[in-house]
C-alpha cells in the first residue's frame, strides 16, 4: 500500500533527551557532548546546588542520539527521553497562537545580571515576577552570537538586525524591539529584545506539559513563577475562547504563567532573577520567521477551547 504524502511529512519526529550532569564532572561530559557534535543546541541550564541540566531536542534521523545516549548510559547518568511527531507547517499554520522557543544555546547574561534595570513596583513585592524593564538590555559584545537571526538567554529573546527589521516593516504589534546594549561601553549592538506587552489570561485547566515543583515551589504571594517545562510530556497549551477573542489580539503576547523561579537579591541586585512568561506569536509572526528562514525557531501549537 502506497504511504499517503501526508504520512510521508509525518515520519518526521522529534526526540527530546535530557539529564542532570552531577557535580565535578561537567567538564568531562562537556567535551564528550563536543565530540558527538553536540556543543550546539544543547540547552544548559542550572539547578539549585550547582547541577547543570542539559536538554537536547534531535530531529530524527539523527546518528548523534544514540551517541549521546551511550554516553549517558557510560556515566551512570538519569536522563529522560521523549519521542513525538514533529508539527508540520501546514499543522502549525492551523492553530491561532504558536510558543516560540528557542533552540539554541542560551547567551550568558539574563535578567540583571549585567546591569539591565527594572522597575520593582510593578511586580511581585515579594519576588519580582512581572517587574518592568526599565532599561535595553545589557551585555558583553562577545556574549551575542556572530550569525543567525535569533538567540536567547535563560530569561530573555532577541532577534538580530535582519529580523528586527522585517518585523518593524510589517508592522508586528504587542511588542517592542529594544536594541541590546554593551554593557561595556553602551553602545548598540545588531540584537534587538523582544518586549512584549500583552499579557494573556491564565491557561486553562486541560494545559499539559507544564508541573509545579514541591522542591522548587512557587512565590506563596504571586504564584505566578514556579512553572517548569517537563521533559515526560509534550508541552500543549489550552486557552478558554471564552475569556478572550483570538482576532483581537496582538500579534505576539506573552503567558501570565513564568517559567523558573524569581528572587530578589537586595544585597546584590544583579543576582536577582525574573521568571520570564512564554513568548506567543500568531501566523502572521510564523510567516516572517519562515521568509527569512530564521533558524533555531521551534514553535508549538496553542489551542483555544
Ligand atoms: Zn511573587
Amino acid at each position: 500500500m502506497v504511504a499517503p504524502y501526508r504520512a510521508l511529512f509525518q515520519l518526521k519526529r522529534l526526540h527530546y533527551i535530557s539529564f542532570n550532569i552531577p557535580r565535578g564532572r561537567e567538564r568531562r561530559i562537556r567535551s564528550a557532548l563536543a565530540e558527538i557534535g553536540c556543543e550546539e543546541g544543547w540547552r544548559p541550564r542550572l539547578l539549585p546546588m550547582g547541577l547543570e541540566r542539559f536538554e537536547f531536542c534531535f530531529e530524527l534521523p539523527d546518528p548523534r542520539v544514540d551517541a549521546v545516549l551511550k554516553l549517558a548510559h557510560a556515566e551512570g547518568l538519569i536522563f529522560v527521553t521523549r519521542v513525538e511527531q514533529r508539527f508540520t507547517d501546514s499543522e502549525l499554520r492551523s492553530f491561532p497562537l504558536l510558543d516560540l522557543s528557542v533552540d539554541r544555546k542560551e547567551i550568558d547574561p539574563y535578567g540583571p545580571t549585567r546591569g539591565t534595570t527594572y522597575d520593582l513596583s510593578t511586580g511581585c513585592p515579594q519576588c519580582g515576577t512581572g517587574a518592568t524593564q526599565t532599561s535595553p538590555f545589557l551585555a558583553p559584545p562577545r556574549s551575542l552570537p556572530k550569525t543567525g537571526l535569533l538567540c536567547a538567554s535563560s530569561s530573555e529573546t532577541f532577534v538580530a538586525t535582519p529580523l528586527a527589521d522585517a518585523l518593524r516593516a510589517e508592522d508586528v504589534s504587542g511588542i517592542e524591539l529594544r536594541q541590546v546594549l554593551s554593557s561595556t561601553d553602551r553602545t548598540p549592538l545588531p540584537w534587538f529584545q523582544i518586549v512584549s506587552s500583552f499579557e494573556m489570561p491564565k491557561m486553562a485547566p486541560s494545559t499539559k506539559g507544564i508541573i509545579r515543583s514541591s522542591t522548587l515551589p512557587p512565590c506563596p504571594r504571586c504564584q505566578r513563577d514556579g512553572h517548569y517545562h517537563t521533559p515526560e510530556e509534550r508541552l500543549q497549551i489550552v486557552y478558554d475562547s471564552a475569556s478572550l477573542t483570538v482576532g483581537e489580539l496582538p500579534d505576539v503576547v506573552h503567558t501570565w504563567e513564568c517559567f523558573g523561579r524569581s528572587g530578589i537579591h537586595a544585597e546584590n541586585f544583579r543576582y536577582s532573577r525574573f521568571a520570564p512568561p512564554l513568548i506567543l506569536v500568531n501566523r502572521k509572526v510564523f510567516e516572517i520567521f519562515r521568509a527569512m528562514r530564521v533558524k533555531h525557531a521551534r514553535f508549538t501549537p496553542v489551542r483555544f477551547v
